[in-house]
């Protein structure tokens, strides 16, 4: 099949395997590069580990510590018809790449909400690892299943307290409009916490700890982005705000919970980045299009793999981390300095529909989103045919 890019506004539907392949070893030569980064963890289960921080977090595992690594994703295989996902073929190429580098990784593909996938990962660990010593948690998803009750809970992306008059960019008419969001009522804001909280994140760890597979000192982290002026009416202080809020409660019921088996629960904050996820969030598009133009002027740009890369070396594996007032581990001061929010504040108000490519880096945005799907690589002939009924 010959595969070139179908976007459909902030989402692509199809992916390119090969080029999803080059994104993944050009993740895994950055953390070679880095050259020996002494004693890490040995066996790590990554929840969300198919693209985004949460592929980051197990490219740096496996190719900077050497851990064997398992993973959950939720991903849609190819069929005779249609690619697969991105993070599908992501895995592929990561699978690939570990066995040529006798690194064991296993992949569970299905619904980390649910309480057979957690059983199917007790048994993997159990019958290869015997326990692990981290958990990353960095699962993104719009809607979760209560494992419990067969509820269904969604996500909603809106402020908090009162209506939100802003900026965005509408990527599919290349259009700057204003957008007026609306306040979320309380059970949509309790349902993007039981999404996007700490609930399954702790549901995991007592899973994990009952089965007695988890390792004594494990660490484990969730991530989430704090932002500052710019999108706390979107993001800090709105729905998605409110759960990740949340995950500041589930750290000190984890820690309290598992004292007894030292285990180490950080949220870990990292700064705002064109993934999957994000590309959905209103105003995302044009604030990361601002900050990608001015992080890049400072020479302070970076991609998920830095972001992780820096986390784990300067932060998670070291003992006694610097934290924030909450206990955080801040991964996002090059964004969030008052300088660089300055400069994307003057930008955000000078930008219009006749200016926005020349103030932003809506180019570098746009590569980034398509790159995320495996496409504009170069040395990837987009012409050509490739086998896009690949399997792992
Ligand atoms: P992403 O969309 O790239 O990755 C999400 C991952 O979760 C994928 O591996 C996907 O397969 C998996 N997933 C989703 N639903 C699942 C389910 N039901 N079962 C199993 N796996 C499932 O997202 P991302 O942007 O890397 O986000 C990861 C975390 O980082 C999130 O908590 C997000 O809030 C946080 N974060 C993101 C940004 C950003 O700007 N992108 C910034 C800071 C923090």
């Amino acid at each position: 099949m010959v595969i070139q890019p179908k976007v459909r506004g902030f989402i692509c539907t199809n992916a390119h395997p090969q080029g999803c392949a080059v994104s993944v070893q050009e993740q895994i030569e950055y953390v070679q590069k880095q050259g020996n980064l002494g004693d890490g963890p040995k066996r790590v289960l990554v929840l969300g580990c198919s693209t985004g921080y949460g592929l980051a977090s197990r490219i740096v595992s496996a190719y900077g510590y050497g851990a064997q690594t398992l993973g959950v994703c939720f991903e849609k295989p190819p069929s005779e018809r249609k690619t697969a996902t991105a993070g599908w073929y992501n895995t592929a190429a990561f699978h690939q790449k570990a066995a040529d580098a006798d690194l064991y990784a296993k992949t569970i593909n299905g619904d980390a909400f649910s309480n057979e996938i957690k059983e199917e990962v007790i048994t993997a660990i159990k019958a290869d690892l015997g326990q692990v010593d981290m958990v990353i948690y960095s699962l993104a998803s719009p809607r979760r299943t209560d494992p419990n009750t067969g509820e269904v809970y969604k996500s909603t992306l809106k402020p908090v307290g009162g209506t939100y008059t802003t900026k965005t960019y509408d990527t599919d008419k290349d259009l700057i409009h204003e957008v007026t969001l609306e306040p979320a009522n309380d059970e949509e804001i309790f349902n993007t916490v039981k999404v996007m909280g700490g609930e399954d994140w702790e549901m995991w760890m007592s899973a994990l700890a009952d089965a007695g597979v988890l390792a004594q000192g494990c660490k484990t982290t969730s991530y989430t982005y704090i932002g500052k002026e710019l999108t706390w009416p979107i993001y800090g202080q709105a729905t998605i705000g409110k759960a990740k809020e949340d995950l500041d409660r589930a750290v000190k019921a984890i820690n309290n919970k598992y004292a007894d088996l030292n285990v180490q629960a950080y949220v870990s904050s990292l700064k705002a980045m064109v993934t999957q996820a994000a590309s959905a969030i209103p105003v995302m598009p044009l604030y990361i299009s601002l900050i990608y133009k001015v992080m890049k002027e400072e020479g302070t740009h970076e991609n998920c793999i830095e972001q992780i890369f820096g986390l784990f070396t300067e932060k998670l594996l070291v003992a006694d981390p610097e934290t924030d007032e909450a206990n955080r581990l801040r991964m996002d001061g090059k964004e969030t300095n008052d300088a660089t929010q300055a400069k994307i504040k003057a930008l955000w108000d000078q930008v219009t529909q006749d200016n926005f490519h020349q103030l932003s880096d809506y180019a570098g945005y746009h590569q980034e989103f398509l790159r995320l799907f495996g496409f504009d690589f170069a040395g990837v002939d987009y012409d050509a045919e490739v086998e896009h009924q690949v399997q792992w």
